[in-house]
């Protein structure tokens, strides 16, 4: 009984101390506002994103008005300093962001100002990287694309389509270099020069898919790179690591192994981490789709997975004459969203931006343009090799053949279906020998 009597009282006690904690942990919270501390806004060409930095995971609501277009936000127990006049003046979306009459003393209420009628989504995301909690509102055009309509004649002797994905934009800067400069800025520079120098040879046609500081959605990359029936995906890049130390480009491919070295694991870790600084909530949510797109990348058609390989040996080859290589072979990546599983794509690493004189050269114009003019040499030999049926190029290129071991001029001219005088005559051959490793042409038929 005694005994018994004791252990109550400790019970009480403790629940008393529990009670006591409890209350003042709860106090704590009640009283912890929280507060809008940045907002920033990106302007894509079909959405604007406009993301608030808060304290504190956001305790929000919001609905929207017509005429005039408007999006209410409502951020309970929150105080701001953020000055709203500056942002959105060149977007063409939201019109004003304003303060207006709060719903009580202690909420803050944000007007959204906007243009017309969109596509609202709005969740917040938890930290990461260098970011803290974020309310992200994206306002999405409601206009649909045009059906494409399809022009038998214009799809005779087409342009060869090279879509190119500069990495990162917007929210996601990508890695930052040595003296601070940000991998978004580098990857859109010479994801520009490259376009240019591709967009004066004929037969080509480049398709930038990001064109300003704004993220693109790592699901979106692909699908914009197949409307545009692109025939070659190409990621700019560029690389980071802990050290200063390494340097120099590599060219990656999509790989059915695992990323196994720690190499790989580190750009792995950190394309996954940019999806998350960039990407909206649902895509780290829906595991399950994740995992489907890596069966899906796993099962990539031999085809493609052995076009990129081809092009990332020709793409080292052309780098190596104007930057040094960090990796003189194709580095096999095991991630799905680098790559659409039925266009041949890579990812360059143009240099590593955490080396000091590699972070100066991806800065400097020059050296930018040398990058882009190699990719672009790259680009044509390889589709000059292997030109896709109906293109310009096809009809236009002869192609060319290196003699094997054991080969002769009757049997490359049996191959290829043509005369032995004829190959004779378009390589300017006076005798009947050749030697291993020449070059050929072979004309048409
Ligand atoms: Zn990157």
């Amino acid at each position: 009984m005694k005994a018994n009597l004791v252990t109550s009282k400790l019970l009480i006690r403790s629940f008393l101390v529990f009670l006591i904690l409890f209350v003042s942990v709860n106090s704590v919270k009640v009283h912890a506002q929280n507060s809008i501390e940045s907002v920033r806004l990106w302007s894509a060409p079909s959405s604007t994103r406009v993301v608030f930095d808060l304290k504190d995971k956001p305790d929000y609501s919001f609905f929207s008005l017509r005429s005039p277009n408007r999006l209410v936000i409502d951020f309970s127990d929150s105080k701001t300093q953020v000055d709203f006049k500056k942002l959105a003046r060149s977007d063409h979306r939201v019109k004003k962001v304003r303060t207006s009459a709060p719903k009580n003393k202690k909420s803050k209420r944000v007007v959204l100002e906007l243009d017309g009628t969109y596509k609202l989504v709005v969740f917040p995301l938890a930290p990461t990287g260098q970011y803290g909690h974020r309310l992200v509102v994206e306002l999405h055009d409601t206009v649909k694309p045009k059906p494409v309509v399809k022009n038998k004649k214009a799809d005779e002797n087409r342009d060869v389509v090279i879509a190119i994905v500069a990495g990162h934009g917007g929210d996601d800067p990508g890695s930052i270099g040595y003296k601070g400069s940000y991998e978004k800025h580098v990857t859109l520079a010479i994801a520009r020069k490259l376009a240019a120098q591709l967009n004066k040879k004929a037969g080509l046609k480049a398709v930038l898919i990001r064109t300003g500081d704004y993220f693109v959605r790592h699901e979106r990359k692909p699908r914009m790179a197949r409307e545009n029936k692109a025939d070659l995906l190409i990621s700019i890049h560029a690389d980071a690591f802990t050290s200063p130390q390494p340097n120099g480009a590599s060219v990656l491919v999509q790989s059915a192994r695992r990323a196994n070295s720690e190499f790989t694991k580190v750009i792995a870790n950190r394309e996954k981490e940019s999806q998350l600084l960039g990407g909206a909530g649902e895509i780290i949510k829906n595991t399950q789709d994740d995992n489907l797109a890596v069966i899906l990348a796993d099962m990539t058609k031999e085809f493609t997975t052995q076009s990129s390989y081809v092009f990332a040996t020709e793409a080292l080859k052309e780098l190596k004459k104007v930057t040094k290589l960090h990796k003189t072979k194709p580095v096999g990546l095991s991630l799905a969203v680098l790559t659409a599983q039925d266009i041949p794509s890579v990812l360059i690493e143009t240099g590593f931006i955490s080396n000091p004189k590699d972070e100066k050269n991806l800065n400097n114009p020059a050296h930018q343009k040398k990058l882009a003019m190699a990719i672009t040499s790259a680009i044509k030999n390889y589709f000059t090799q292997y030109p896709p049926k109906g293109t310009l190029i096809s009809a236009t290129s002869s192609l060319t053949h290196r003699v094997e071991r054991g080969e002769s001029l009757s049997m490359i001219a049996q191959k290829y279906r043509i005369s032995v005088r004829n190959i004779k005559d378009s390589n300017n051959l006076r005798g009947d020998s050749i030697q291993i490793g020449q070059v050929l042409t072979i004309p048409k038929k």
